[in-house]
């Protein structure tokens, strides 16, 4: 308490003069002198330092944790030859708390000429209406342009007319033959092309 005037604190001003004679240059200052000052601040001196620091008053957002895609899981490939069926996810199987989008890498069937494709989703965090920041974009695109792209519609739909798969408007068109693919298995049973069918479900099933 100052002598003589008790009841009348004096309320000082904060200004840029006041601050830099409470708190001299930093560079002049110990780092434990710093932390003194700073640790004895009052919460209006704190708010006036970061003012002149230009320090936001706003915590920083912390960094996105990112979501882990969902571990593919590639539709088992019959060693017959597979109906339009087969190549579409069970609706039971998908998941609809990511992307839905469908993804077709990776799902290649190389039995048939031309290649078919089995199709797995997307997986990936949801950005909006159920697909990912990049499904979205594709999804938009086609919709916008009428062309597929790169876009291969969502695993809760029919593929698209384009899409390599059986059933489809292009399967209809391209007339996709089992058996005459790059991984055909000959009735004689051809080791070659046998070793290649299960290098295709290896690289699949990761
Ligand atoms: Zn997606």
């Amino acid at each position: 308490m100052t002598e003589g005037s008790p009841q009348s604190p004096v309320v000082p001003v904060y200004t840029q003069e006041y601050i830099l004679a409470k708190f001299p240059p930093m560079s002049t200052m110990s780092a434990s002198a710093i932390i003194t000052a700073l640790t004895n601040a009052s919460a209006e001196e704190m708010t006036m330092i970061r003012g002149l620091l230009a320090v936001p008053t706003t915590p920083v957002k912390a960094p996105r944790v990112k979501v882990p895609a969902a571990p593919k899981k590639a539709l088992p490939m019959p060693e017959g030859e597979p109906t339009a069926e087969d190549y579409r996810m069970a609706v039971a199987s998908i998941d609809l708390s990511v992307c839905v989008g469908r993804d077709l890498k990776g799902g290649e069937d190389k039995r048939f000429k031309p290649i078919v494709y089995r199709e797995s989703q997307c997986g990936k965090a949801i950005a909006e209406d159920g697909l990912c920041k990049v499904c979205a974009k594709r999804n938009a695109k086609y919709e916008e342009t009428g062309k597929p792209g790169p876009w291969n519609g969502r695993v809760t739909e029919d593929p698209l007319d384009s899409c390599h798969m059986l059933g489809t408007a292009w399967a209809e068109t391209s007339k996709p033959v089992f058996g005459a693919g790059s991984a055909a298995v000959s009735e004689a049973g051809s080791v070659a092309s046998a070793k290649e069918v299960e290098k295709t479900e290896k690289a699949a099933a990761k």
